[in-house]
């Protein structure tokens, strides 16, 4: 199954194995048509076990790899076309989440208004944001996602 080459599509590797299905549900792999591999368990040396998801034909959008960014910094994309890598990425906490996660302080004007939520990531070892409206502190990890990603405002 891990040798499985893929005509065309992505490659998530390097997944944390509590994260896996997370992953999985954040890209909707459940009703994704096309052909799609899941691996757990799987031996690296760099992170002793890992997770691994093979999905063809898609390339994920800006957004969806915010939202991997958010559960688990530090996975790899591989962009596959006619079974060649042609990309690799890093995925990295970027320095500021914009309309990604909502803001945990009830309060808060990103909550009350019809407006995007934007944060500075203050502290990516330990995964921490602060508000740019509230300045509240949060861990990223416990954020809520906006269900919608793009408001029309
Ligand atoms: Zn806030």
């Amino acid at each position: 199954m891990l040798v499985a080459a893929l005509e065309n599509g992505t490659v998530i590797d390097h997944i944390p194995t509590s994260k896996l299905f997370t992953v999985a549900n954040l890209l909707k792999l459940d009703t994704f048509p096309e052909p799609v591999l899941i691996g757990n368990n799987l031996s690296s040396n760099k992170i002793g076990k890992k997770g691994m998801i093979k999905i063809s034909n898609r390339m994920l959008t800006d957004d969806e790899i915010s939202r991997l960014a958010v559960v688990c910094p530090n996975i790899r994309l591989c962009i596959i076309r006619d079974y060649e890598v042609v990309e690799k990425k890093e995925v990295m906490l970027p320095d500021t989440l914009e309309n990604v996660v909502k803001c945990a302080n009830p309060v808060c004007i990103s909550n009350n208004e019809p407006m995007r939520s934007f944060f500075y990531v203050t502290d990516k070892d330990n995964g921490i944001m602060r508000c740019h409206y509230c300045n509240k502190e949060q861990k990223i990890e416990k954020a809520e996602f906006y269900k919608q990603l793009v408001l029309n405002i």
